[in-house]
């Protein structure tokens, strides 16, 4: 067998729950799940030096484009342009102090934790000095920052406030927009390379060896916890991972109170956000508040069917969506419907996969806030819905990730034991 060849041991499936045999592996070959077909573990070729070479690329795209211009805008003479940095720092010290940190915290300082602890990740792998103290701790950082990364829904956002300002003036675009999507880019690329079970096994080795008493079944099952950090299989008397030392339990605790309270929460505010104007436009001494569905109103009458389109999907029918979905998935741990367990696995993935969109809306304001500041002319300022808006995205990204989608197995498990019993 050559170096190449990835050995790992049993791993329980993060979504369903089952315990995976993973087989040998070569480069490019991907295992997904024998019950819910999820992705497993991914093996490509040169891996770490992939990893190095985007994380690297992006960095330095990404110190660029906060450098030069990446927007401009001129209207009855007066020209302005704004690089990102200015457009951060007007939300945190001029605006919004909360919205300015939101978008600094999502757009620059978790974006670069997490590209700089691959760029040491995978040095370390290429220079093979895999034991550090500080390994860990990156190894587990990656798996918590990953949803949060929102470099991609602000370049929509920028797209969209592109248009937008093109129906009051004249609009450029800068060298830093042009560096920040290849920046996205080399991101996405990034984050599609990282695969936690594998680098757990390069920095750690395999995971602890676990006698697997009864093929076929979930891991809860048989006695054992499947680390959600690492994927290494530990005896259920076990407190800590045996390979991450993370706390490990077998369902999230208190999953489904926790995401209906969260839940809730989002439900609350979502009336606020869309009763108040989450933008203020002021265009020579008179105020115009738009709503979320003024502004989708606003871009169809100006013919921008596609960006009012991405507005109406993102921040309105994306946020309705997820809460009704969340909902009727943490119903149905109690009043299950025929509906297999895979169907309901997919629409809770789904919802996973687009709630962090519905920030796009808060990035337009936040670009057209920053950028549009004419005195008297003109000049437009965050409303008091962008912040109730921005809360509804977070709680429904934490009532997403505080729901356990191995409960949706479980219920089909026991319904099949009171069938076999009946
Ligand atoms: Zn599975
Ligand atoms: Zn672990």
């Amino acid at each position: 067998m050559s170096d190449d060849t990835f050995i790992e041991n049993e791993t329980a499936c993060d979504c369903c729950d089952w315990v995976n045999t993973i087989p040998p592996m070569q480069h490019n070959e991907r295992l997904r799940c024998e019950r819910c077909k999820h992705p497993i573990v991914t093996v490509s070729k040169k891996t770490a030096q992939l990893l190095l070479a985007n994380s690297s690329a992006a960095i330095v795209l990404f110190a660029l484009s906060l450098t030069y211009e990446f927007l401009g805008f001129s209207s009855n003479g007066i020209t302005q342009q704004i690089s990102l940095w200015d457009c951060i720092n007007a939300l945190l010290i001029e605006h919004f102090t909360a919205l300015g940190a939101i978008v600094s915290v999502t757009l620059v300082v978790l974006p670069l934790i997490y590209l700089f602890s691959i760029l040491l990740l995978s040095f370390s792998l290429i220079v093979k000095s895999k034991h550090h103290r500080y390994t860990r701790w990156l190894l587990l950082s990656l798996e918590t920052i990953q949803p949060w990364l929102m470099v991609d829904v602000f370049m929509l956002g920028g797209l969209v406030a592109l248009v937008k300002l093109k129906s009051l003036a004249e609009v450029s675009l800068g060298v830093s927009f042009w560096a920040f999507a290849a920046y996205t880019f080399l991101l996405i690329r990034t984050v599609c390379y990282v695969d936690k079970r594998w680098l757990w096994n390069q920095f750690f080795g395999q995971s602890e060896k676990i006698d697997i008493k009864q093929k076929a079944s979930s891991a809860r099952n048989q006695g054992l916890i499947g680390c959600q950090f690492c994927g290494a299989l530990n005896p259920s008397t076990n407190r800590t991972c045996s390979r991450c030392h993370h706390v490990i339990m077998s369902r999230k605790p208190a999953s489904l109170k926790r995401t209906i309270a969260l839940l809730i929460g989002a439900s609350i505010l979502y009336v606020p956000a869309n009763l108040f104007p989450i933008m203020n436009t002021t265009f020579l001494g008179t105020t115009e508040h738009s709503t979320i569905i003024g502004g989708v109103l606003l871009l169809w009458a100006l013919k921008s069917y596609p960006v009012a389109l991405v507005i109406l999907i993102a921040s309105v029918l994306v946020p309705i969506a997820k809460i009704l979905s969340l909902f009727w998935l943490c119903w149905q741990y109690h009043f299950a419907t025929d509906l297999p367990a895979i169907k309901k696995q997919k629409i809770y993935h789904l919802t996973e996969l687009v709630g962090r969109w519905s920030m796009v809306d808060i990035f337009v304001v936040a670009i057209l806030s920053a950028l549009v500041q004419l005195g008297t002319l003109m000049n437009i300022v965050p409303g008091i819905a962008a912040m109730s808006f921005c809360a509804v995205v977070i709680l429904t990204m934490l009532a997403a990730m505080s729901f356990d989608p191995r409960l949706v197995w479980d219920i089909s498990e026991e319904t099949k034991v009171d069938e076999s019993e009946s």
